[in-house]
């Protein structure tokens, strides 16, 4: 991690100044949305969010904004498909979890998954600049009790059924 997460907009003015960008209104709050901390947002999800907390901003700005970003490292780009690109506000190396039922974008550490051995694939000798794999599956919220924090089955009743305790003078 590297801690740039929950800065103030001038700190996020000196972030984007040192990608060689100029600090505009509108990209400094496009990337002070992104950094309140790891997240994994749409373009639309980030022009939503902009024009209810911020003033309205287009959504030429928004694409262009974010590209600029992609372009200068600022976020991630994360493409699942040609309609579900996410930027991720994570530029450190990990992986991907995506809980196929509610489509909730995990990172895994990059320690969890090693870098493929290319030997017998034909493309032995390839230079291997960046592994980054998406894993998808449901989630088991029995065994996943790690991620309750980041919203995992909060709502489920089994489980929350299960750990129910009596109440004082319920007997
Ligand atoms: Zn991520």
């Amino acid at each position: 991690m590297n801690g740039k997460y929950g800065l103030n907009k001038r700190e996020i003015a000196d972030l984007l100044r040192d990608k060689d960008i100029n600090p505009t209104t509108q990209r400094i709050e496009i990337a002070h949305l992104l950094f309140e901390k790891p997240q994994h947002l749409s373009a639309e999800e980030i022009r939503q969010r902009m024009n209810s907390e911020y003033e309205k901003c287009s959504q030429a700005t928004v694409y262009n904004t974010l590209r600029l970003f992609v372009e200068k490292a600022v976020v991630r780009e994360l493409i699942f498909s040609s309609d579900r690109i996410y930027y991720d506000s994570n530029i450190d190396k990990h992986h991907h979890f995506v809980d196929v039922d509610s489509g909730q974008i995990y990172d895994l550490p990059a320690h969890l998954l090693s870098t493929p051995d290319l030997k017998g694939s034909g493309l032995e000798g390839a230079e291997i600049m960046e592994t980054s794999i998406i894993v998808r599956g449901k989630m088991n919220c029995e065994a996943g009790a790690g991620l309750d924090k980041q919203g995992c089955c909060r709502s489920s009743q089994r489980s929350s059924l299960k750990s129910r305790k009596p109440s004082p003078g319920e007997s």
